[in-house]
């Protein structure tokens, strides 16, 4: 049977893809934020031995469109090509998908769970996942474990509530726990912690903020799924308002799961925050 053996949340940024791809990662400015995933790294693939991860990401406006956002997009294909935001293709392999797997999950929430999803046979991935997968499970000519990829909408309003996407989570964890194949799979929600990329907040960080939310989704996330979209945006800066995806991994995990490892390193414009759970059994 498929288990989920871990929870991770964590930040995206654009920048930390061109990082990679030009080696920076040991640089002063960039070395304390990488230096943090070094241990997760080797937990996910030494301890939890993990084979697929499902990816709880937005898309920039860029495999999707504001003439069509879904709310909640599950691609289900074999491979999931890199999509260019702008900047040119960055020189990575396609994403490896399960789609066995990705297909149990689409009919399990449709046909148990209520949630109409869209279904993606064909999805280019852009940072909102490529990131968090270089900093956790980073290729090497290939990637080390498959992807299914779920794109939440935070950018065209009316967006998801936090509530919902928590129970997005827990959904998921019951499509994971009735798949039969043996597969241990980590559950990843993404999205930058405090940030705001426009108007007269340019640059909003709020430390103070960011950290209470790292204390409460590992210990009280009912406390984040209270909170509303404009709670969120008036504390952490309007694009702050993707932290609800990281509510979809903390539902998939147990109420008493357990923190293994946590980050904050805030010297830019987005709070890059980092946290590991397991379940307590
Ligand atoms: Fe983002």
């Amino acid at each position: 049977m498929a288990m989920i053996v871990a929870g991770i949340g964590t930040s995206h940024v654009p920048s930390i893809g061109a990082v990679v791809d030009s080696g920076r990662q040991n640089t002063p400015e960039w070395k304390p934020l990488f230096d943090a995933y070094e241990p997760v790294r080797t937990w996910l693939s030494d301890e939890r031995k993990v084979d697929a991860v499902i990816v709880i990401y937005n898309d920039h406006a860029c495999d999707f469109s504001f003439s069509k956002y879904p709310t909640f997009a599950v691609g289900a294909a074999s491979e999931y090509a890199i999509a260019d935001e702008g900047f040119g293709v960055r020189p990575l392999p396609p994403v490896k998908g399960d789609l066995d797997l990705s297909a149990h999950i689409c009919r399990h929430l449709v046909y148990e769970e209520e949630f109409d999803i869209t279904i993606c046979k064909e999805m280019a991935v852009e940072h909102g996942l490529l990131v968090p997968m270089d900093l956790c499970f980073p290729q090497q000519g290939e990637w080390p474990v498959k992807v299914i990829p779920v794109q939440v909408n935070v950018l065209q309003h009316p967006i998801p509530t936090a509530l919902r996407c928590f129970k997005l989570g827990a959904a998921l964890r019951r499509a994971v726990e009735s798949y039969d194949r043996d597969v241990n799979v980590a559950v990843m929600g993404t999205g930058g912690m405090s940030h705001q990329l426009h108007g007269e907040r340019f640059g909003h960080l709020n430390s103070d903020f960011d950290n209470w939310f790292l204390d409460k989704i590992e210990s009280d996330p009912q406390a984040i799924c209270g909170m509303t979209h404009f709670d969120l945006m008036e504390q952490a800066g309007a694009e702050a308002v993707e932290l609800i995806m990281w509510l979809t991994m903390r539902g998939a995990m147990t109420p008493d799961a357990q923190r293994i490892h946590r980050n904050y390193y805030a010297p830019m414009t987005t709070g890059m925050g980092l946290i590991t759970m397991q379940d307590a059994a």
